[in-house]
C-alpha cells in the first residue's frame, strides 16, 4: 500500500499535502483544482453547445415561419398566433443575447396571457407551439394549486413539471416555456383586497409572481408534498417563458363597462359607435385583468394580453376538416386501419356544426357529437369487415345523435 506521502493528483501531479481535496477513482486520484478546471472546461463546453443549438433552431424558426406552423394546427386567432410566434423568437433571441457576456442591454421577457372563451384553442396553440420547440415545455393548471399548507399543489409544481419535460437538466429547464391554463380561476372574487386569508385566489397569485419574478426556486423533483424528503432544485426562473391562459368568464362586461365610461369621458361620444360590439374581447386591456381579480403586480410580470375569438359557424367547419389533425381526418384515418374507406356527406358536417352551436359547446363539442355519430360504426367495423367503403349519411347522423345522450344537453 502507498503511503500518504506517494499519492498524488494523477492529472497534475500535486502531492496530496499540496492540495485541499483529493479524491481516489479505481486506478487514480484527483486533486481539487483539477476539479474546479476540469469543470469550468465543461461549463464553457456545454455554453457553446447551448449557443450552437438556440442559434440553428432560431435560423429554422423567424416568426412568420413559427405563424405558418401554427396555422397547420390552429384555425384562425391571428392576432393570438402572431403575438406568440413574436414571442416565442423573442424568447430565442434572448437566449442567444445571455450567452455573450459583454452587452450591456437587459432585454426582458415577455410572458404573454391569452384570454378567450374556453374551447376557443388557448391549450391548441400552447400544445402547437410545444410541438416546434427546441427548449423544454409543459403545460400546468392554475386550479389545483393552492397556497403552501392548504390541499392542492404547491406553486412550484409547475416547476417540477418543468424539469420533468427537461429530464432534469436543470440549465435546459431554465430556458424552457411554461404554459399555465385556467389562469382566471385565481382570480380573486372582489376587487378589494380582502382581509381574510383567500385559499385558492390571492395568495397563490402571490406565490405565482413569485416564480414570474426572476428568482430562485426551490422546486421539489418529485412534486407535491407526499415526499417531504426529497432534496429540493434550485431553478432559476429569468429566462423561463410563461404563458398563461384563461376564459375570464364575464370579462366582456368588464370591457364594455370600462369602454362606455372612457367614451363619456373624453369624446363626443361617437367612439362607442364604431365599437365592434359583438366583439368587445379584441379591446382587452390589462386594466380589464385587473378589475377581473388578477393583482396589479401579476399583471405587470404578464405585459403581453392577447385574445382568442370566440368560433362562428364557419371556422368551426373549418376546423373539422381543414387542420392537419383535424377530427374528420383522424376518423378517415383510424377507419384506413380497418381497410375502410369513410366518407362524410357535407351536409353532416353541417349538422354536426349547427349541433355544436346549439349546444353552446364550441369546438369542444365537435368532437362529443362525432363521437355519438360514429360510436357503432368504430363498434362494428373491425369485427364485421364486409364494407370497403363506408358513406355517413345525414340521417344516419341525425338518427345517432337524437338517440344518445349528447341531445340531452340541448338547452332551453
Ligand atoms: P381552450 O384551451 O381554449 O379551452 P382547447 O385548445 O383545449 O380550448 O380546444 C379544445 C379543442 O377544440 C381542441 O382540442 C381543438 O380540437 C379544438 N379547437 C379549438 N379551437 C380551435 C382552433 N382555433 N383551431 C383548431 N381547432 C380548435
Amino acid at each position: 500500500m502507498k503511503n500518504n506521502k506517494e499519492i498524488k493528483c494523477s492529472f497534475c501531479g500535486r502531492d496530496k499535502s499540496a492540495t485541499n481535496v483529493l479524491i481516489a477513482g479505481m486506478s487514480g486520484h484527483i486533486c481539487d483544482q483539477c476539479i474546479a478546471q476540469a469543470q469550468q472546461i465543461v461549463n464553457e463546453e456545454s455554453s457553446e453547445k447551448l449557443k450552437s443549438s438556440i442559434t440553428s433552431s432560431l435560423q429554422l424558426l423567424k416568426p412568420i415561419e413559427i405563424k405558418e406552423f401554427l396555422d397547420q394546427y390552429v384555425i384562425g386567432q391571428n392576432d393570438a398566433k402572431k403575438v406568440i410566434s413574436v414571442a416565442v423568437y423573442n424568447h430565442y433571441k434572448r437566449l442567444i443575447y445571455r450567452t455573450r457576456q459583454k452587452e450591456d442591454v437587459e432585454i426582458d421577457k415577455s410572458n404573454i396571457i391569452l384570454v378567450g372563451e374556453t374551447g376557443t384553442g388557448k391549450t391548441l396553440l400552447a400544445r402547437s407551439i410545444a410541438r416546434l420547440l427546441k427548449v423544454p415545455f409543459c403545460i400546468a393548471d392554475a386550479t389545483v394549486l393552492t397556497e403552501a399548507g392548504y390541499v392542492g399543489e404547491d406553486v412550484e409544481s409547475v416547476l417540477t413539471r418543468l424539469l420533468q419535460a427537461a429530464d432534469y437538466d436543470v440549465t435546459a429547464a431554465e430556458r424552457g416555456i411554461v404554459y399555465i391554463d385556467e389562469i382566471d380561476k385565481i382570480a380573486r372574487k372582489s376587487d378589494n383586497p380582502s382581509i381574510t386569508r383567500d385559499v385558492s385566489g390571492e395568495g397563490v397569485q402571490q406565490g405565482l409572481l413569485k416564480m414570474l419574478e426572476n428568482t430562485i426556486v426551490n422546486v421539489p423533483p418529485q412534486g407535491g408534498r407526499k415526499h417531504p424528503e426529497q432534496k429540493m432544485i434550485a431553478v432559476n426562473t429569468q429566462n423561463i417563458l410563461f404563458i398563461c391562459g384563461g376564459a375570464f368568464d364575464g370579462i366582456e362586461k368588464i370591457i364594455a363597462r370600462r369602454m362606455q365610461t372612457s367614451a363619456i369621458g373624453f369624446s363626443t361620444g361617437n367612439d362607442m359607435a364604431e365599437i365592434d360590439k359583438s366583439n368587445l374581447m379584441q379591446y382587452i386591456s390589462p386594466l380589464d385583468l385587473k378589475t377581473f381579480g388578477l393583482i396589479p403586480e401579476l399583471i405587470g410580470r404578464l405585459p403581453v394580453v392577447t385574445h382568442l375569438l370566440p368560433l362562428d359557424r364557419a371556422t368551426l367547419k373549418l376546423i373539422l376538416t381543414e387542420p392537419k389533425n383535424a377530427l374528420m381526418r383522424q376518423y378517415e384515418k383510424l377507419f384506413e386501419m380497418e381497410n375502410v374507406k369513410i366518407k362524410f356527406d357535407e351536409d353532416v358536417i353541417d349538422f354536426i356544426v349547427d349541433k355544436a352551436v346549439e349546444f353552446k359547446l364550441g369546438a369542444r363539442g365537435l368532437r362529443s357529437i362525432c363521437e355519438a355519430i360514429m360510436l357503432d360504426l368504430m363498434f362494428e367495423t373491425p369485427t364485421s369487415g364486409k364494407e370497403s367503403t363506408i358513406k355517413v349519411t345525414l340521417k344516419y347522423a341525425m338518427e345517432k345523435v337524437n338517440k344518445s345522450t349528447i341531445s340531452k344537453l340541448k338547452v332551453a
